[in-house]
């Protein structure tokens, strides 16, 4: 049994694929649920490009295609949310009931955009890693409207650095990321493991297989895997070898959601 917990339509500004199109090739690769997860980032930062989401056009066109697809593939009302300390009350707002699934996601720290390297002007490699942690750290100490946090550590994607050192060989990070972990544990969330990951580093998801192992050592169990694809060859990427690396780390089970609660699956 497989699961795409991650994937982008047409109603994200970044993405092209149908919602159809999207059903018919998870099916075509074997899935058997999915989680539609697109875009909503209120106050993005970088002014040429609007990820806001249609919800109500959004929500009726899944429930159209839960119908149109029963007892074929199951597909779940996701969102992900990109969260910033100033707008969580606006964010807590927009997420009433009608979702299953919500990835909480950083895209921008301290009021400047990571794709677009705002947030790296000031900053040395180390300085901007560091930042972000903080700001992740900030938000889940106070924030809990969410399933799982989404790429934990995105900002080695970003930055126009040489070389991308795995977070965990920093001393502070450890320490950031630690404490991280031990509140999305304690608050009952998860965190998603992100294949779109393996486009920067071959060898990984994001987040990376060590704090992945961390996470499994801290008590960590609520884990979702999401490709973030926006295009259909991006579906499902790497699942298979991403399982069983899981399974070594000693993850017995993967999660997917219902009205927000957990249901667990042996892998
Ligand atoms: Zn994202
Ligand atoms: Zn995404």
């Amino acid at each position: 049994m497989l699961y795409d917990y991650h994937l982008h339509s047409q109603f994200s500004a970044d993405s092209e694929m149908s919602l159809t199109e999207i059903c018919e090739t998870a099916i075509n690769k074997g899935l058997t649920e999915i989680a539609i997860t697109d875009h909503h980032d209120p106050d993005y930062k970088d002014p040429t490009i609007e990820f806001l989401l249609n919800k109500k056009a959004y929500l009726a066109e899944i429930r159209k295609l839960q119908q149109k697809y029963k007892g074929k593939l199951k597909i779940k009302k996701g969102i992900e949310i990109g969260l910033q300390l100033h707008i969580l009350t606006e964010c807590n707002n927009y997420l009433t009931d009608d979702f299953d699934f919500i990835i909480a996601s950083f895209h921008t720290a301290e009021k400047a955009d990571l794709y677009n390297g705002d947030f790296f002007r000031d900053y040395n490699q180390w300085e901007a890693y560091l930042n972000y942690l903080k700001t992740v750290l900030a938000v889940v100490k106070v924030y809990q409207n969410y399933n799982v946090i989404g790429h934990l550590d995105i900002i080695r994607r970003y930055g126009e650095f040489v070389s991308k050192p795995d977070l965990l060989t920093n001393k502070t990070a450890v320490e950031l990321i630690s404490e991280i972990l031990k509140i999305i544990i304690q608050n009952d969330k998860g965190l998603e493991v992100n294949t779109s990951g393996y486009r920067i580093d071959q060898k990984n998801p994001l987040p990376s297989f060590s704090i992945l192992k961390l996470y499994h050592e801290l008590g960590g169990k609520i884990l979702t895997i999401g490709s973030d694809s926006h295009q259909p060859e991006q579906i499902a990427h790497k699942f298979k070898f991403t399982i069983s690396k899981l399974k070594e780390i000693g993850f017995t089970e993967l999660t997917t959601f219902t009205n927000r609660q957990p249901n667990f699956h042996k892998i």
